[in-house]
C-alpha cells in the first residue's frame, strides 16, 4: 500500500496535479486505520517511510512526519461511504480553474463523462486545512465519486487507489475538454435520450466486466 501511494503520488505530480507540496492521498487499511500522506512533502519526492497511519478519530498511530492538514476531508469521505477504500485530493489546473470560476462539471459534453464519472458538482467555499472543507462536502459524498472544491481543487474516491486516481485523471480530462469546447464556440451538450442510451451501455459494460 505504501508503494502504491508513492507510485500514484508521482504520477499525479507528473501530470501537474500536485504542484509544490499540494495534494494528498489515503487508503483504508482496516476498520480502525488509514494510511495517508504527510504535510509539507513534495509528492514527487515522497518516500514510503514518510507515510502516516491514523485512526478514524484522526489520532496519529505511527509515522515520524505530521499528517496532512486535509485529514478531515479524507475522514469525512470514509465515514460517509463504506464502499470507499481510497481518496485522492489534488489541484489539477483545468478542474481547479472551473472551481475558481464557480463552475462544476455539470454539463454532459462527451460520452466519456456519462460512461465514467457522471456529474462532478462544485462544493461551496471552505478554508483549506479546516473542518469547513469536510462540512462543505458532506451533502455530496453519498451521491458523487468526485467533487470540485471552490477556489481550491478536486477530490475523488473509489474502491481502490487506482480507481480513485483514474477518477481524478478523468475529472481533469473532462475539465480540459469542456474548456476547449467552450473556446471553440457553443458546446453541444448530450441530449437526455443520448444520456439514457449511454447509461444502458454503461450498465452492460459494468456487468460484462464483473
Ligand atoms: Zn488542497
Amino acid at each position: 500500500m505504501r508503494r502504491e501511494i508513492v507510485l500514484f503520488s508521482k504520477l499525479l505530480y507528473r501530470q501537474g496535479c500536485m504542484p509544490g507540496t499540494s495534494g494528498n492521498l489515503s487508503v483504508r487499511l482496516d476498520a480502525e486505520r488509514l494510511l495517508i500522506t504527510p504535510t509539507g512533502v513534495s509528492k514527487f519526492l515522497l518516500k514510503a517511510a514518510d507515510l502516516v497511519v491514523v485512526d478514524f478519530d484522526g489520532r496519529q498511530i505511527s509515522g515520524s512526519r505530521k499528517v496532512t492538514s486535509e485529514l478531515n476531508m479524507h475522514l469525512a469521505i470514509y465515514r460517509h461511504r463504506d464502499d470507499v477504500q481510497a481518496v485522492v485530493h489534488s489541484h489539477p489546473p483545468y478542474a481547479t480553474a472551473f472551481a475558481c470560476a464557480g463552475r462544476g462539471l455539470e454539463e454532459m459534453l462527451c460520452q466519456e463523462a456519462v460512461m465514467t464519472l457522471g456529474v462532478v458538482p462544485l462544493a461551496g467555499y471552505a478554508t483549506t486545512g479546516t473542518g469547513d472543507v469536510a462540512a462543505s462536502l458532506v451533502s455530496y459524498i453519498p451521491h458523487y465519486d468526485a467533487v470540485l472544491l471552490a477556489n481550491h481543487g478536486a477530490v475523488s474516491y473509489g474502491c481502490s487507489l487506482p480507481d480513485a486516481f483514474q477518477k481524478m485523471e478523468t475529472v481533469e480530462h473532462l475539465a480540459h475538454v469542456a474548456f476547449v469546447a467552450n473556446q471553440l464556440g457553443t458546446p453541444r451538450a448530450l441530449k437526455e435520450e443520448q444520456i439514457e442510451q449511454l447509461l444502458v451501455a454503461r450498465f452492460r459494460y459494468l456487468q460484462n466486466a464483473q
